[in-house]
Protein backbone atom coordinates (compact mmCIF):
# COMPACT_ATOMS: atom_id res chain seq x y z
CA UNK A 1 0.00 0.00 0.00
CA UNK A 2 0.80 3.87 -0.53
CA UNK A 3 0.75 5.83 2.57
CA UNK A 4 2.67 9.43 2.22
CA UNK A 5 3.57 10.79 5.87
CA UNK A 6 1.64 10.17 8.73
CA UNK A 7 -1.80 8.22 7.96
CA UNK A 8 -5.01 10.23 9.57
CA UNK A 9 -8.13 7.86 10.00
CA UNK A 10 -11.23 8.39 11.56
CA UNK A 11 -10.95 6.53 14.87
CA UNK A 12 -14.94 6.19 14.48
CA UNK A 13 -14.51 3.78 11.57
CA UNK A 14 -11.70 1.59 12.65
CA UNK A 15 -12.30 -1.40 10.12
CA UNK A 16 -12.72 0.17 7.09
CA UNK A 17 -9.72 -0.35 4.52
CA UNK A 18 -7.70 3.30 3.69
CA UNK A 19 -6.86 3.88 0.08
CA UNK A 20 -4.43 7.03 -0.42
CA UNK A 21 -5.83 9.27 -3.28
CA UNK A 22 -4.04 12.21 -2.89
CA UNK A 23 -1.21 13.42 -0.34
CA UNK A 24 -1.06 16.67 2.28
CA UNK A 25 -3.69 18.94 2.26
CA UNK A 26 -4.15 21.92 -0.58
CA UNK A 27 -4.27 24.70 2.09
CA UNK A 28 -2.20 23.91 4.53
CA UNK A 29 -2.34 26.92 5.90
CA UNK A 30 -4.64 27.14 9.03
CA UNK A 31 -3.06 28.30 12.00
CA UNK A 32 -3.69 25.67 14.48
CA UNK A 33 -2.32 22.73 12.23
CA UNK A 34 0.57 20.88 11.75
CA UNK A 35 -0.61 17.84 9.86
CA UNK A 36 0.78 17.85 6.92
CA UNK A 37 3.80 20.40 6.83
CA UNK A 38 5.92 17.85 5.24
CA UNK A 39 3.66 16.62 2.67
CA UNK A 40 3.00 18.77 -0.24
CA UNK A 41 -0.01 18.08 -2.13
CA UNK A 42 -0.69 16.05 -4.86
CA UNK A 43 -3.17 13.29 -6.68
CA UNK A 44 -1.90 9.74 -6.26
CA UNK A 45 -0.72 8.60 -9.87
CA UNK A 46 -3.36 6.38 -11.50
CA UNK A 47 -0.92 3.16 -10.91
CA UNK A 48 -0.96 3.21 -7.12
CA UNK A 49 -4.56 3.92 -6.64
CA UNK A 50 -4.83 0.67 -9.08
CA UNK A 51 -1.77 -1.20 -7.09
CA UNK A 52 -3.66 -0.49 -3.79
CA UNK A 53 -6.79 -1.55 -4.98
CA UNK A 54 -5.54 -5.07 -6.12
CA UNK A 55 -3.71 -5.44 -2.46
CA UNK A 56 -7.35 -4.34 -0.84
CA UNK A 57 -9.00 -6.84 -3.66
CA UNK A 58 -6.88 -9.60 -2.75
CA UNK A 59 -7.17 -8.99 1.03
CA UNK A 60 -10.97 -8.28 1.49
CA UNK A 61 -13.15 -8.92 -2.24
CA UNK A 62 -16.12 -8.34 -0.68
CA UNK A 63 -15.56 -5.19 1.25
CA UNK A 64 -18.42 -2.54 1.32
CA UNK A 65 -16.90 0.29 2.67
CA UNK A 66 -13.77 2.21 2.05
CA UNK A 67 -12.08 5.63 3.81
CA UNK A 68 -10.29 7.85 1.27
CA UNK A 69 -7.13 10.07 2.13
CA UNK A 70 -5.58 12.44 2.81
CA UNK A 71 -6.50 15.65 4.52
CA UNK A 72 -8.92 16.74 1.32
CA UNK A 73 -9.52 14.16 -1.21
CA UNK A 74 -12.54 16.12 -1.94
CA UNK A 75 -10.60 18.88 -3.72
CA UNK A 76 -10.12 16.62 -6.97
CA UNK A 77 -12.84 17.79 -9.78
CA UNK A 78 -15.53 16.00 -10.63
CA UNK A 79 -13.96 13.69 -13.36
CA UNK A 80 -11.14 12.60 -11.55
CA UNK A 81 -12.94 11.45 -8.37
CA UNK A 82 -15.89 9.95 -10.54
CA UNK A 83 -12.83 7.64 -12.52
CA UNK A 84 -11.09 6.89 -8.94
CA UNK A 85 -14.59 6.26 -7.64
CA UNK A 86 -15.39 3.74 -11.41
CA UNK A 87 -12.13 2.26 -10.74
CA UNK A 88 -13.08 1.25 -6.93
CA UNK A 89 -16.30 -0.94 -7.97
CA UNK A 90 -14.02 -2.33 -10.39
CA UNK A 91 -11.97 -3.79 -7.84
CA UNK A 92 -14.38 -4.12 -5.13
CA UNK A 93 -17.82 -5.05 -6.95
CA UNK A 94 -20.12 -5.23 -3.44
CA UNK A 95 -18.83 -1.79 -2.80
CA UNK A 96 -21.10 0.91 -1.05
CA UNK A 97 -20.23 3.50 1.08
CA UNK A 98 -16.87 5.83 0.15
CA UNK A 99 -16.03 8.25 2.57
CA UNK A 100 -13.91 10.98 2.77
CA UNK A 101 -13.05 14.42 4.02
CA UNK A 102 -12.19 17.51 2.66
CA UNK A 103 -13.01 21.04 3.17
CA UNK A 104 -15.95 23.52 2.34
CA UNK A 105 -14.07 25.31 -0.30
CA UNK A 106 -13.38 21.82 -2.12
CA UNK A 107 -17.17 21.47 -3.02
CA UNK A 108 -16.84 25.29 -4.76
CA UNK A 109 -15.52 23.56 -8.05
CA UNK A 110 -18.87 20.60 -7.80
CA UNK A 111 -22.38 21.19 -9.31
CA UNK A 112 -25.36 19.59 -7.29
CA UNK A 113 -25.71 17.41 -10.08
CA UNK A 114 -22.09 16.39 -10.18
CA UNK A 115 -22.08 15.49 -6.36
CA UNK A 116 -25.37 13.55 -7.04
CA UNK A 117 -23.41 11.32 -9.76
CA UNK A 118 -20.61 10.91 -7.27
CA UNK A 119 -23.27 9.51 -4.83
CA UNK A 120 -24.52 7.51 -7.37
CA UNK A 121 -21.00 6.27 -7.62
CA UNK A 122 -20.96 5.11 -3.84
CA UNK A 123 -19.58 8.99 -2.15
CA UNK A 124 -21.96 8.43 1.09
CA UNK A 125 -20.58 10.65 3.55
CA UNK A 126 -18.02 13.71 3.81
CA UNK A 127 -16.61 14.67 6.89
CA UNK A 128 -15.92 18.89 6.73
CA UNK A 129 -13.51 20.39 8.74
CA UNK A 130 -15.53 23.09 9.48
CA UNK A 131 -14.02 24.42 13.07
CA UNK A 132 -16.27 27.57 12.91
CA UNK A 133 -18.81 29.97 11.55
CA UNK A 134 -17.69 32.95 13.02
CA UNK A 135 -16.07 35.04 10.20
CA UNK A 136 -13.69 36.89 12.77
CA UNK A 137 -12.39 33.63 14.29
CA UNK A 138 -12.44 31.82 10.34
CA UNK A 139 -9.97 35.06 9.43
CA UNK A 140 -8.24 34.39 12.46
CA UNK A 141 -7.10 31.07 11.86
CA UNK A 142 -6.95 31.03 8.30
CA UNK A 143 -9.84 28.85 6.85
CA UNK A 144 -9.52 30.31 3.94
CA UNK A 145 -13.54 30.94 3.56
CA UNK A 146 -16.55 32.60 5.41
CA UNK A 147 -19.88 31.99 7.03
CA UNK A 148 -22.00 32.13 3.74
CA UNK A 149 -19.73 29.49 1.73
CA UNK A 150 -20.31 26.97 5.03
CA UNK A 151 -24.23 27.53 4.24
CA UNK A 152 -23.50 27.71 0.25
CA UNK A 153 -21.40 24.57 -0.13
CA UNK A 154 -23.53 22.36 2.90
CA UNK A 155 -27.02 23.00 1.15
CA UNK A 156 -25.26 21.93 -2.23
CA UNK A 157 -24.28 18.74 -0.33
CA UNK A 158 -28.18 18.08 1.67
CA UNK A 159 -30.01 18.33 -2.41
CA UNK A 160 -27.50 15.85 -3.43
CA UNK A 161 -28.66 13.74 -0.29
CA UNK A 162 -24.38 12.72 0.37
CA UNK A 163 -24.38 13.09 4.43
CA UNK A 164 -21.57 14.97 6.06
CA UNK A 165 -19.82 15.96 9.51
CA UNK A 166 -19.17 19.46 10.53
CA UNK A 167 -16.33 20.12 13.21
CA UNK A 168 -16.59 22.42 16.20
CA UNK A 169 -12.87 23.68 17.23
CA UNK A 170 -13.65 24.52 20.70
CA UNK A 171 -10.66 26.87 22.14
CA UNK A 172 -9.62 28.66 18.50
CA UNK A 173 -10.47 32.29 18.91
CA UNK A 174 -8.99 32.60 21.78
CA UNK A 175 -10.86 34.62 25.19
CA UNK A 176 -11.27 37.44 23.19
CA UNK A 177 -13.55 36.40 20.85
CA UNK A 178 -14.63 32.57 22.30
CA UNK A 179 -18.59 33.60 22.82
CA UNK A 180 -18.65 35.24 19.15
CA UNK A 181 -17.00 31.90 18.10
CA UNK A 182 -19.40 29.85 20.07
CA UNK A 183 -22.36 31.64 19.52
CA UNK A 184 -21.84 32.60 15.64
CA UNK A 185 -20.72 28.70 15.32
CA UNK A 186 -23.84 26.84 16.45
CA UNK A 187 -26.46 29.21 14.27
CA UNK A 188 -24.42 28.88 11.46
CA UNK A 189 -24.04 24.87 12.23
CA UNK A 190 -27.73 25.10 13.01
CA UNK A 191 -28.94 26.33 9.67
CA UNK A 192 -27.20 22.86 8.05
CA UNK A 193 -28.39 19.51 8.45
CA UNK A 194 -25.03 17.77 9.23
CA UNK A 195 -25.55 13.68 10.56
CA UNK A 196 -23.12 14.67 13.20
CA UNK A 197 -21.31 17.60 14.88
CA UNK A 198 -18.29 16.59 16.39
CA UNK A 199 -16.36 18.90 18.51
CA UNK A 200 -12.41 19.12 19.16
CA UNK A 201 -10.54 20.76 21.60
CA UNK A 202 -8.01 23.43 20.61
CA UNK A 203 -4.11 22.49 21.74
CA UNK A 204 -0.91 24.67 21.05
CA UNK A 205 1.10 22.70 19.16
CA UNK A 206 4.66 23.49 18.57
CA UNK A 207 5.61 25.14 14.91
CA UNK A 208 1.89 26.30 14.51
CA UNK A 209 1.68 30.42 14.18
CA UNK A 210 -0.87 30.21 16.65
CA UNK A 211 1.29 28.80 19.43
CA UNK A 212 3.94 31.43 18.37
CA UNK A 213 1.44 34.02 18.69
CA UNK A 214 0.52 33.08 22.27
CA UNK A 215 3.94 32.91 23.63
CA UNK A 216 4.62 36.70 22.25
CA UNK A 217 1.20 36.96 24.17
CA UNK A 218 -0.48 38.20 20.84
CA UNK A 219 -3.04 34.70 21.53
CA UNK A 220 -5.15 34.42 24.51
CA UNK A 221 -5.70 30.93 24.72
CA UNK A 222 -8.40 29.81 27.01
CA UNK A 223 -8.02 27.37 29.86
CA UNK A 224 -9.72 24.58 30.90
CA UNK A 225 -12.70 25.59 32.23
CA UNK A 226 -13.44 28.25 29.42
CA UNK A 227 -13.04 25.57 27.11
CA UNK A 228 -15.73 23.93 28.48
CA UNK A 229 -17.71 27.12 29.19
CA UNK A 230 -17.27 27.48 25.27
CA UNK A 231 -18.37 24.03 24.17
CA UNK A 232 -21.28 24.87 26.89
CA UNK A 233 -22.31 28.19 24.56
CA UNK A 234 -22.02 26.16 21.69
CA UNK A 235 -23.78 23.65 22.73
CA UNK A 236 -26.63 25.63 24.10
CA UNK A 237 -27.25 27.42 20.68
CA UNK A 238 -27.16 24.49 18.56
CA UNK A 239 -30.47 23.22 17.50
CA UNK A 240 -29.44 20.74 14.50
CA UNK A 241 -30.83 17.08 15.27
CA UNK A 242 -27.95 15.20 14.72
CA UNK A 243 -25.46 12.74 15.87
CA UNK A 244 -22.98 14.93 18.21
CA UNK A 245 -19.69 13.84 19.75
CA UNK A 246 -17.13 15.43 21.50
CA UNK A 247 -12.95 14.48 21.77
CA UNK A 248 -13.05 16.37 24.89
CA UNK A 249 -10.70 14.84 27.24
CA UNK A 250 -12.88 13.73 30.15
CA UNK A 251 -16.44 14.27 29.51
CA UNK A 252 -16.43 13.21 25.94
CA UNK A 253 -17.82 9.83 26.15
CA UNK A 254 -20.96 10.48 28.78
CA UNK A 255 -21.69 13.57 26.12
CA UNK A 256 -21.49 11.61 22.62
CA UNK A 257 -24.21 9.75 20.77
CA UNK A 258 -26.80 10.00 18.31
CA UNK A 259 -30.24 12.30 19.03
CA UNK A 260 -28.33 15.48 19.93
CA UNK A 261 -31.61 17.28 20.51
CA UNK A 262 -32.93 14.54 22.66
CA UNK A 263 -30.32 14.60 25.00
CA UNK A 264 -29.29 17.69 24.60
CA UNK A 265 -30.60 18.88 28.30
CA UNK A 266 -28.42 16.08 30.18
CA UNK A 267 -25.24 17.30 28.06
CA UNK A 268 -25.73 20.57 28.77
CA UNK A 269 -25.73 19.22 32.52
CA UNK A 270 -22.95 16.87 32.29
CA UNK A 271 -20.74 19.73 31.25
CA UNK A 272 -22.19 22.38 34.07
CA UNK A 273 -21.36 19.52 36.20
CA UNK A 274 -17.54 19.71 35.07
CA UNK A 275 -17.75 23.43 34.77
CA UNK A 276 -18.05 23.44 38.85
CA UNK A 277 -16.24 19.94 39.44
CA UNK A 278 -13.91 18.90 36.99
CA UNK A 279 -10.17 18.53 37.93
CA UNK A 280 -8.77 21.31 35.49
CA UNK A 281 -5.20 20.45 36.05
CA UNK A 282 -6.09 16.49 34.99
CA UNK A 283 -7.69 17.98 31.65
CA UNK A 284 -5.00 20.19 31.29
CA UNK A 285 -2.27 17.53 31.63
CA UNK A 286 -3.88 15.39 29.21
CA UNK A 287 -4.17 18.16 26.84
CA UNK A 288 0.07 18.82 27.26
CA UNK A 289 0.22 14.86 26.45
CA UNK A 290 -1.76 15.23 22.73
CA UNK A 291 0.51 14.97 20.49
CA UNK A 292 -1.28 15.74 17.33
CA UNK A 293 -4.53 17.25 15.98
S1 LIG B 1 -6.77 21.89 9.41
FE1 LIG B 1 -7.26 20.70 7.57
S2 LIG B 1 -7.51 22.27 5.94
FE2 LIG B 1 -6.39 23.25 7.63
S3 LIG B 1 -4.23 22.98 7.10
FE3 LIG B 1 -4.80 21.26 8.46
S4 LIG B 1 -5.36 19.60 7.09
FE4 LIG B 1 -5.38 21.50 5.88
Amino acid sequence: MHFTGTVYRNPYWPTWPLLEITQGCTHNSCKFCTMYKEVPFRMSPMEWIEQDLQEIAAMDPNARTIQLLSANPLVLRYDKLAAIFEMIRRYLPKMEYIYLAGRVTDLRNKTVEELKALRELGMREISLGVESGDDWTLDRIQKGYHAEDILEQCHKLEEAGIDYWMTFLNGVAGKSHSREHAIHSAEIFSQCRPMLVGTGGLTLFPGTPLKDEAERGAFDPLNEKEMLEELRLFAEHLTCDCSFITHHTVVGSNLSGPHFLQRKEKILAALDHEIRHGDMERLAAIRRNKRTL
